[in-house]
């Protein structure tokens, strides 16, 4: 579903932050990246999903170029994938429901099913008897499993998640993974950037490690690899 064929990054001040990567993901598969901070994770996930443009290569998802694709088609791909930040990144000033419901909202999807939708990917994540509170008022774990059942609820066959933990205490971030597994056990490919040691190691998945821009190890059920 996912493949990278020789793909450079090199930002506006020189810095090459993909080096030539070349990766197939397939339907279904639960990959990790790891890496040292500033070899190129985020990067690599940013092409994913368009926030960044590779400078030269072919990105296909799906059989769609990413590196060709009009900006004007770059809602409709996001509408085929799930992000996840590390930061939740929610609208502080709606409450649960709405922001779950506001990418179905946006497609002018029939109300009735927006609701079912919505109360079931809040289920799915526990939160369903939050749904009329405000992010703020949800600890860092509950805002996370709200950007995760914002990021499922359109259905799409891709999740992409950039350190979803990062923020999150050492047991939060376990209930985290939880739906992670949950929802690739569900047929959902995730790719997910992360410096999380505990959790590679134990919770057993691809591994893709990047440094210097290049992927430099790619091994089925492979472990973190770097110091904690
Ligand atoms: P990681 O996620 O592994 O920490 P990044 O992909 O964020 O790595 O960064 C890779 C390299 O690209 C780093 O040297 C970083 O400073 C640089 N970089 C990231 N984003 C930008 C940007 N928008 N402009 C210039 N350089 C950037
Ligand atoms: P359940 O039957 O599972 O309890 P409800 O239909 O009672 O589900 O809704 C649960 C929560 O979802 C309520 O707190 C409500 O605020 C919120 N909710 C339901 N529908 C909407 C809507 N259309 N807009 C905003 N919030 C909604």
């Amino acid at each position: 579903m996912i493949e990278m064929k020789n793909v450079i990054k090199k930002y506006a001040n020189g810095v090459i932050a993909a080096n030539g990567i070349d990766v197939k993901i397939n339907q279904g598969e639960f990959v990790y990246v790891v890496g040292p901070s500033g070899a190129g994770k985020s990067t690599f996930i940013k092409m994913m999903h368009r926030e960044e443009k590779p400078t030269q290569g072919t990105i296909l998802i799906n059989g769609v170029n990413l590196a060709k694709l009009k900006n004007s088609k770059v809602p409709l791909l996001r509408r085929n994938m799930g992000v996840v930040f590390q930061d939740f990144k929610l609208l502080p000033t709606l409450t649960v429901y709405e922001n779950v419901a506001f990418a179905l909202e946006v497609i002018e999807e029939n109300p009735k099913l927006i609701k079912k939708r919505v109360m079931e990917v809040l289920g799915l994540v526990g939160l369903k008897h939050k749904a009329r509170m405000l992010p703020t008022e949800l600890s860092g774990g509950e805002q996370q499993r709200v950007s995760i059942a914002r990021s499922i609820v359109n259905s799409p066959k891709l999740v992409i998640a950039d350190e979803p933990t990062g923020n999150l205490d050492p047991e939060t971030s376990w209930e985290i993974m939880n739906i992670f597994e949950e929802i690739n056990n569900r047929g959902t490919t995730i790719v997910m950037a992360t410096h999380n040691k505990e959790i590679v190691n134990t919770i057993r998945h691809r591994v893709i490690a990047i440094e210097g821009g290049r992927i430099v190890r790619d091994e089925q059920r492979g472990d973190y690899g770097y110091e904690g």
